[in-house]
């Protein structure tokens, strides 16, 4: 159990009406920025989606970012989707929403799995989230894949690419993601709906736009292949609080946004 969960109470599903303005507010601003970056790349207004990230957050927070307009969440760990989900999608459900699924209709909030996922907790979390963005290897996918097609399910998954090199992330590495994204597309039981990738860890702009450049580039080759499957793999989630601007110049569909939306994080 991750210890900042016994500091929180991450069911709950009161809260203030100051932390409910400032959310929705916060909702607001996120939505503005990237209208303004997809203004200024040239790109149709609503073509980049608003993923809320929503680690450390609990009930409560992420139905008001729900109120204020989001209908796409992201969690990092599987222990707070199973802390979480009853909750949500019971207050989903009092709004006449219903949680998880394919989020571009108005009636459905998706949830992504964007953290790492290890093999003993893939049970735990498939019942709850459409999409895993994080799958980097073979052996996950298949594992995935394999207990998704036993409930008779096609999960989304992304595949995640460390296009920074960085070793503290994951992500497959850069030159090994057309081959598995092959593998990956011809997999009975997930449906490989596009790239995913972290930012580089630096303020230098040119580097952090490369790595989103790259990723464009890889999500274009696979898409056009003509492989079997590939022509699923349409999104490119890249683009965070610090660097969403770069990556809807670089041409992200979905940015994960969490403090711009929420605030400061008080764990980790
Ligand atoms: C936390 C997190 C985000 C959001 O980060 P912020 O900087 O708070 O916007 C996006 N993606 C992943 C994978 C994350 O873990």
């Amino acid at each position: 159990m991750v210890a900042y969960m016994d500091h929180k109470d991450l069911s709950n599903r009161i809260i203030s009406q100051e932390r409910t303005v400032q959310i929705a507010d916060g909702v607001k601003k996120v939505a503005e920025r990237i209208a303004k970056a997809e203004e200024a790349a040239g790109r149709r207004e609503g073509s980049v989606a608003l993923l809320a990230a929503t680690k450390t957050r609990d009930v409560g927070e992420i139905m008001a970012a729900i109120d204020a307009g989001i209908h796409l969440i992201g969690e990092n760990r599987p222990q707070e989707v199973t802390a979480k989900a009853e909750g949500l999608i019971e207050s989903c459900r009092e709004r006449g929403l219903r949680l998880g699924g394919d989020s571009s209709g108005s009636q459905t909030v998706g949830f992504h799995l964007i953290g790492q996922l290890q093999s003993n907790k893939i049970n735990k979390v498939l019942p709850y989230v459409d999409t895993v963005e994080s799958v980097d290897g073979l052996e996950l996918a298949r594992k995935v894949a394999s207990r998704a097609q036993a409930k008779g399910l096609v999960k989304g998954i992304f595949l995640e690419v460390n296009e920074s090199g960085e070793e503290a992330k994951s992500g497959c590495g850069p030159d090994q993601a057309l081959d598995l994204a092959y593998e990956l597309a011809g997999m009975e039981g997930i449906r490989l709906d596009g790239l995913m990738t972290i930012g580089a860890h630096v303020d230098d702009e040119v580097t952090i736009r490369q790595g989103f450049s790259h990723l464009r580039g890889l999500r274009d080759t696979i898409r056009s292949s003509g492989e079997p499957g590939a022509d699923s793999c349409t999104a490119l989630s890249m683009g965070m609080t610090g660097d969403l601007d770069y990556a809807v110049a670089e041409g992200s569909t979905i940015v994960r946004v969490g403090t711009a939306i929420f605030g400061q994080r008080a764990f980790i």
